[in-house]
Parts: structure tokens; C-alpha cells; sequence
């Protein structure tokens, strides 16, 4: 009898999460059914979607989120043990799936997909720089903003999973200027030196607006943003004719609650007379490319193209302190649990 540890849903987000909002318990997990097989997590994500997303669904359910796992019992030809799946399968250390009818697990539309070749890369890549944010990263910036050569590109939490990716994909694919913003000089630092941006502000203590007028004198053609707020319209003003935005998340807003939504400069001016084109997205629009995004990454990988940092958490117990500290700022690239 294979027990499994997993995160349900006590009571629902208010501002920041609460330890206490989430309960760690076990099950006990039955037999195998024909077309099933037993998962082992091996990695486990931490994303922003959460935050926001959980509200949608009842207490009581299964913390969501992505995973990298071992298939240790099968009864099912097409997923044999060995192989690793990616799949939306919850906070939980163990998960039994059968990929024709998924229920709890399939909260997210993705059904798991069996790991696609990777070589000797680790396979938490797969929920990082090869997974949902790799491709958040390829298909938006390509995309919605459509970078032209020659054109500056300015990218908000920059130093994160998506960020730091939408900003190589920037320089060292499209040979943009790019520029980043993010959270510490630290941060800033690894984007400029490590990573090749051209420029990049820390927003807790440059003044966002007149550093951009420095690193952008004659103004910017891309904006990828995934922060929202007070940094977005500051980035928006300084936008030339025709520029185009793509909006990928408004993390700075995640913790409040709809009733108090912070207030940031309204854009409908500069989005009139500099005819601005301003687009959210989702990147499952692209499901039906989705390989196309992963083999593409991993091309710029090999090719040296494109970097990654993982800010790795040891240990199943420490999900939660690992999602409050990426909402915090605290991770650099990709926030993973290794269990
Ligand atoms: P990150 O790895 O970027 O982690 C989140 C980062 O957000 C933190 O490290 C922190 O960095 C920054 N942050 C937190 N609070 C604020 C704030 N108030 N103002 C500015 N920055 C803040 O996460 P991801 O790369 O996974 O996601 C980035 C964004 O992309 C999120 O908004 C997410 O929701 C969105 N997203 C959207 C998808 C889509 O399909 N549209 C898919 C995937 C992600 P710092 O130290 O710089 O503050």
C-alpha cells in the first residue's frame, strides 16, 4: 500500500498566503486499475498562476501545480515504469493517473505528457526553461510583441522563469537591445553580466521612469510584462508609436484582493496617441505547438543561446515557504522543490 503526502486547500488565499491556509496530510492509495499508473514526484513547481487560480476551485481540493515524476507501477503499455511524465498532478508526492479520465489531476487543461528527450538535462528543466514557462516565454514574445531587428525590448520581473528567458530570447535570437527590470542588484547584475542584457533596473530603488529615459532615450518598441502595476505604466509612457505590448502577468496585484486592487496611472492616453497595441495571453493558446516551442528552447540551449538558473528547495514539507518566497522575490530563474 503506497502512501502519498499531498497539500489540500484549507481555507482560500487572502493577501499573502498563510501556512495555515494549506494542510499537509496522507492517503493511502489503492490498487492499480487496467490504464493506470503510479507516479513518484520527483520535482514540483511553484508558480505564480497559483496564487489567483486556487480561488477558482473548492476547499478541499488538492494544492494545484505542475510536476516531474517517476512512473513506479504501471498497468498501462504507453506510460511503462522508468519513464518520467510532466503533468498538472497537484502538490502531492504520489499520484495514480489514468490519462483517459483525469480528474482531480487534470485541473489545468494539459493532460501529463510523457518527458520529451533531453538528454543529459535535469529533468526539472521540464517545468522551467522546457515547460509551460519556456513556452510562455517563446510564444509571447514572438508572438504578440513581434520584434522587428533593430528594436528595443524592455521585460518586467525579468530575473524570474519567464523573464530572464523572454529577455535572451530578446538578445541573443533577435539581437534586440534589451532591458530588464527586477527586484535587487543582485538580480540586476546576473541579467547584465551572466545573461547579456544591456540594461537593467533594480525598481526598488531606481527610479523606474528616469532610469528607462536613460537606457531608452529614444523610447521602446516591445514591452513584456509580468508584473502590471505602477513599473507597467511607467514603461508604457516611454513606449514609441506603434508599440506593442504583451501582458503575461500582473504579479504586483496577485495578493490583493479584487475589493482593493491597487491604483496605477491610467493608460488609455498614451495608448491613443502613440497607437499602442496592448494584448494579454494565455500560453495555452499555443497547445497545439507546444512541442514546437520545447524543441526550439532547447536548440538555444545546446546552441548556448539561452541560459537558466533553477532556485532549487530540498524537501516535499517546504512547498509552501518555497511558493511564498518566489511571490516574494526570493528566487532567481525558476523556483523548483526537489523532493
Ligand atoms: P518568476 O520566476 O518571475 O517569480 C515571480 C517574481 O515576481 C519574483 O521573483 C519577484 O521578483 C517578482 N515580483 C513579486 N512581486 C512583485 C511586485 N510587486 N512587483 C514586481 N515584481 C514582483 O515567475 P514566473 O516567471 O513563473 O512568472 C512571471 C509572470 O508571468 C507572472 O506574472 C505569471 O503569472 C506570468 N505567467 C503567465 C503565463 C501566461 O500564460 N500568461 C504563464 C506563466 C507565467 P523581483 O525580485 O524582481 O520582485
Amino acid at each position: 500500500m503506497v502512501k502519498a503526502k499531498k497539500f489540500v486547500v484549507a481555507k482560500h488565499f487572502q493577501n499573502e498566503p498563510k501556512a495555515t491556509d494549506l494542510q499537509l496530510v496522507e492517503e493511502e492509495l489503492p490498487a492499480l486499475q487496467t490504464g493506470e499508473f503510479l507516479v513518484q514526484a520527483e520535482y514540483l513547481s511553484v508558480d505564480p498562476y497559483m496564487r489567483p487560480y486556487v480561488l477558482k476551485y473548492p476547499l478541499g481540493i488538492t494544492m494545484i501545480g505542475a510536476q516531474v515524476g517517476k512512473i513506479i507501477e504501471s498497468k498501462n503499455s504507453q506510460y511503462p515504469v522508468g519513464k518520467r511524465i510532466v503533468g498538472y498532478l497537484g502538490w502531492r508526492t504520489h499520484t495514480i493517473v489514468n490519462p483517459q479520465t483525469c480528474t482531480e489531476v487534470d485541473l489545468i487543461s494539459q493532460k501529463p505528457m510523457l518527458l520529451p528527450d533531453i538528454g543529459n538535462l535535469s529533468p526539472s528543466l521540464c517545468l522551467g526553461v522546457l515547460g509551460m514557462p519556456g513556452n510562455t516565454a517563446y510564444f509571447g514574445l514572438l508572438e504578440i510583441c513581434k520584434p522587428k531587428q533593430g528594436e528595443t525590448l524592455v521585460v518586467s520581473g525579468a530575473a524570474g522563469a519567464v523573464g530572464s528567458h523572454v529577455g535572451q530570447i530578446g538578445k541573443h535570437v533577435l539581437g534586440l537591445t534589451v532591458i530588464g527590470i527586477a527586484g535587487s542588484d543582485e538580480k540586476c547584475k546576473w541579467l547584465v553580466e551572466e545573461l547579456g542584457f544591456d540594461h537593467a533596473i533594480n525598481y526598488k530603488t531606481e527610479n523606474v521612469a528616469v532610469s528607462l529615459r536613460k537606457a531608452a532615450p529614444t523610447g521602446i518598441d516591445c514591452y513584456f510584462d509580468n508584473v502590471g502595476g505602477d513599473i507597467s505604466s511607467a514603461v508604457m509612457y516611454q513606449m514609441k508609436p506603434f508599440g506593442r505590448a504583451a501582458v503575461c502577468g500582473s504579479i504586483s496585484s496577485y495578493n490583493a484582493d479584487a475589493s482593493s486592487l491597487p491604483k496605477a496611472t491610467i493608460l488609455q492616453p498614451v495608448l491613443v496617441f502613440n497607437q499602442l497595441k496592448m494584448e494579454g495571453f494565455i500560453v495555452s493558446r499555443w497547445t497545439d505547438r507546444w512541442s514546437e516551442g520545447i524543441q526550439k528552447n532547447l536548440q538555444w540551449i545546446r546552441e548556448g543561446k539561452l541560459h537558466y538558473r533553477e532556485t532549487v528547495t530540498k524537501g516535499f514539507e517546504n512547498m509552501f515557504d518555497a511558493f511564498v518566497g518566489m511571490l516574494q522575490g526570493k528566487n532567481t530563474g525558476k523556483a523548483i522543490i526537489q523532493v
